[in-house]
């Protein structure tokens, strides 16, 4: 429940407004699953909830893997429903990154990515996706200071849940993350883009761009052929233009398809007039598709040719490679087991 949907919830027992905010406090600062370990709410109180039904979804870590390489950590998480969702934590010198799931499964087709290979089966609420990252900061023992909601799904084909989780992730009776340490990776549905952009946040947008042409798109993204690349990258503008938010687009080498020098070129014209940052993310293999990662010295040419032009480029780290690290890897393991 949102604040405001606690808050009717009391009226309708007759309580006083502040339980509201002392239960929501408890849930989601305290990030406690049971009505028991709220020691300031009557007993009369949590017996009323506890009569008329309320209950805690609290997702079951059903299996955490960690990475001896770089101590990243991969969440398999069990919901009610007996669906499984993947998470990641990952420590980097700024402070702990989870990456978080917004869907079961992906109907968006990409074809690098191993989250769409079964299909999709429902959205996440708001609160499977914040107990994500409350469950992972109790298991870890770390503070969480950012978020990025890149892990299985489409966040903005779920786009109501997704907006209470970011507004619930940010007020400060939660976690109280800022919205500048939140970041939503789309494969560009472009309606929503103009719909978020009227909203004002502050949290980054990442376009998953991952070519340099239209053709070259609509083969590594099915998505491209319902939303063409210009009429994407003008939503990425708009997005700008109304909440002053520098726009990131992601864009995964994969050797011999989209990572040669003309790509770069390409690339730059498309993209060399707007504020925005660039992330390179090698492709991680997927065992269901041949994509092969381009190596070093391409990937730094393909980086050289974009920086030279003005452009603000990082190459991703990559993190977790001997934990299945990649969209959707863990939970098909998984579900194949
Ligand atoms: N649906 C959203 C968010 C999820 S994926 C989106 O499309 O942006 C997060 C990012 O990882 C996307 O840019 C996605 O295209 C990319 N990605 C998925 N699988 C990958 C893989 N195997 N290698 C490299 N990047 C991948």
């Amino acid at each position: 429940m949102t604040p405001e949907q606690l808050t009717v919830l009391m009226k309708e027992l007759n309580e006083p407004a502040f339980r509201a905010k002392q239960i929501y406090e408890w849930i989601h600062k305290q990030c406690v699953s049971s009505f028991e370990e709220m020691s300031n709410v009557p007993k009369k109180l949590k017996e009323k909830l506890t009569a008329a039904g309320y209950t805690f979804c609290v997702p079951k870590i059903v299996e955490v893997q960690e990475s001896k390489l770089d101590g990243t950590k991969k969440y398999l998480f069990e919901l009610s429903d007996h669906q499984v969702v993947e998470s990641v934590l990952m420590k980097y010198k700024h402070g702990n990154s989870v990456c978080i799931s917004s869907q079961v499964g992906c109907k968006m087709g990409c074809r690098f990515c191993a989250s769409t290979l079964d299909g999709w089966l429902r959205n996440l609420s708001n609160g499977e996706m914040l107990q994500q990252i409350y469950q992972i900061q109790k298991e870890s023992g770390e503070r969480v200071s950012n978020v990025v909601v890149m892990g299985t799904g489409e966040p903005l084909d779920n786009y109501d849940n997704l907006l209470a989780f970011i507004h619930m992730l940010s007020d400060e009776k939660g976690l109280h993350i800022s919205q500048r340490n939140i970041t939503v990776s789309t494969c560009g549905l472009v309606p929503k883009i103009l719909e978020l952009a009227e909203e004002r946040l502050q949290i980054t947008l990442a376009l998953s761009l991952h070519a340099s042409s239209q053709e070259k798109r609509e083969e590594l993204m099915p998505i491209a052929k319902t939303y063409e690349i210009h009429e994407v990258l003008d939503a990425c503008r708009t997005y700008f233009d109304k909440t002053g938010r520098r726009v990131s687009f992601e864009y995964s080498l994969v050797a011999g398809v989209n990572d040669s020098e003309e790509d770069a070129a390409r690339l730059k014209a498309l993209i060399g007039d707007m504020n925005c940052h660039v992330n390179l993310i090698p492709v991680n293999p997927i065992k269901e598709r041949s994509f092969k990662q381009p190596d070093r010295e391409n990937i730094r040419r393909f980086q050289n040719k974009l920086e030279n032009n003005g452009i603000n480029v990082t190459i991703r780290r990559e993190m977790g490679r001997d934990i299945d690290g990649a969209c959707g890897q863990l939970r098909k393991k998984y579900m194949e087991r």
